[in-house]
């Protein structure tokens, strides 16, 4: 087991913590561990200030993650605690129920296709090529599974560096700490590994290595979550072993065989030969494009609309579309990688700019958002607002800035929420039909743009003025979406 020595002893230090943190630096210490625990362990609360009680939510999450770790559990934020959390690593959450991967998603396909988007100035480009296409036949020697790479249209895994803000929700954080994050299978961003820019990569021990990096990374975009193991490539932190002796480990054999069954051509079990291989296939194949088909069917009725700081999010089933104005590409995401404890099946939502929050509805259960944070204290139930018992859940939900009220829309009747009194106004509930004539008795989405309101009822969409009291057009449902 020479490589599972290599693998313990090549710990990167570059980044390793100095020493026992001092005293004074105890401050900066637990806001590093909270947002941390928040990162990779789902800790919902907010910790500030930190109790460091045994019980509570920091201590718990804590606990978890020296577990997980092999670290004694003390629930104490000691020594070897902060340096395991100092350590260079992946930014996929460690907490399987949490992680990307609820539900265990797998490509139903086994010849999948890669596509490289852009170049990282610190190797040459041929090296980079080298290094994904190596990455990937680790995966592809103990598996079906087949990688093609194709140059033009979407690939199922895309490829792409980037520094801080690149286009997910989950920015990248500056050299060292997040390395590179990956999706777990699916549609759109689903499968795409992400490489922070910010990291020196090499074909080499200097830096970061990209093909060890890329190997743990496609483990992800395959379907697997982190594991315990330290010996396993799918370890969270990050080891240097030289490229030339890496042997995928028995837990990752297992983990991958466990998904997509084993290789129908097992390759010889020895160290591989330095020399790459030329078995992955290049073609140029074009697929479709970044717009899931399904979204532009005519007939589809969304769950819930709502904007989010200047973007419009478009609920159906287990995932949302994401518009952003400034770019003209629509993308789908699965709930559960922008908000991993939220369910399917959102029945209302809607901003509140003043307070840079969304609320999402199901059942009689809100949660309230700042960005991708859900705040603590959330789900709450919705008799909290003011609702009768009798109301089981909302259908639709907009809050209207001039008059700083939200209506929510359920059944055939509208309530009427002042925002700033938090209260239900008196003459609610009110019958959809009296007050906003031509949008049908029942709404199943609303959102607000430019002190419009746009209906959706079934799959039709009505621009309503609710100055004149009118609706000014009647729209497709997919208007937005680029259809
Ligand atoms: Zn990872
Ligand atoms: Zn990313």
């Amino acid at each position: 087991m020479k490589s599972l020595s290599l693998l313990l002893l090549c710990v990167v230090h570059t980044y390793a913590f100095p020493a026992v943190p001092a005293t004074e630096d105890r401050g900066e210490n637990e806001q590093l561990a909270e947002e941390y625990l928040k990162k990779f362990y789902n800790l919902n609360e907010d910790g500030t200030p930190i109790t460091r009680k045994k019980h509570s939510p920091f201590s718990e999450k804590l606990q978890e993650m020296q577990a997980f770790f092999g670290l004694e559990v003390t629930g104490k934020l000691d020594s070897n605690t902060l340096e395991m959390m100092h350590k260079p690593r992946c930014g996929v959450a460690d907490v399987a129920e949490y992680s990307h991967f609820g539900g265990r998603p797998t490509w139903r396909t086994t010849s999948l296709t890669y596509r490289i988007l852009g170049y990282t100035p610190d190797m040459a480009e041929a090296d980079v090529d080298t290094a994904i296409r190596r990455a990937f036949k680790v995966w592809s020697d103990v598996t079906p599974l087949t990688f093609s790479r194709i140059y033009e249209g979407t690939a199922d895994i895309q490829i792409s560096f980037g520094a801080g803000v690149h286009g997910d929700f989950y920015p990248f954080d500056g050299p060292h700490g997040t390395l590179a994050h990956a999706f777990a299978p699916g549609n759109s961003i689903g499968g795409d590994a992400h490489f922070d820019e910010d990291e020196t990569w090499t074909a080499g021990s200097a830096g970061y290595n990209l093909f060890l990096v890329a190997a743990h990374e496609f483990g992800h975009s395959l379907g697997l979550s982190h594991s315990g193991d330290r010996s396993a490539l799918m370890y969270p932190t990050y080891s240097y072993i030289d490229p030339a002796r890496f042997r995928l480990p028995q837990d990752d054999v297992d983990g991958i065989q466990a998904l997509y069954g084993a290789s129908p051509n097992p390759v010889p079990t020895t160290p591989q030969a330095t020399t790459p291989t030329t078995t992955v296939s290049t073609t140029t194949t074009t697929t479709s494009s970044p717009i899931n088909p399904s979204i532009c069917d005519p007939t589809l009725v969304f769950d819930a609309i709502t904007t989010l700081r200047g973007e419009i999010l478009f609920f159906k089933d287990s995932s949302f579309w994401r518009r952003v104005p400034t770019i003209k590409e629509v993308y789908n995401y699965p709930i559960s990688t922008s908000w991993p404890s939220l369910p399917s099946g959102i029945q209302a939502a809607y901003e509140n700019p003043e307070t840079d929050q969304i609320f999402l509805f199901k059942g009689s259960k809100y949660w309230a958002l700042q960005g991708f944070d859900i705040l603590p204290n959330y789900p709450k139930n919705i008799d909290k607002l003011g609702f009768p018992r009798t109301v089981k859940h909302i259908n639709a939900a907009v809050y209207l800035q001039s008059t700083q009220k939200t209506y929510f829309f359920a059944g055939e009747q509208y309530w009427s929420y002042d925002e700033a009194r938090k209260t239900m106004d008196k003459e609610s509930p009110r019958r959809i039909e009296d007050d906003f004539p031509g949008i049908g008795k029942k709404v199943h989405a609303v959102f607000e743009d430019n002190g419009l309101l746009y209906f959706f009822s079934g799959h039709k969409q009505f621009e309503f003025n609710m100055k004149s009291k009118k609706v000014t057009r009647t729209l497709k449902n997919t208007s937005w979406l680029g259809c």
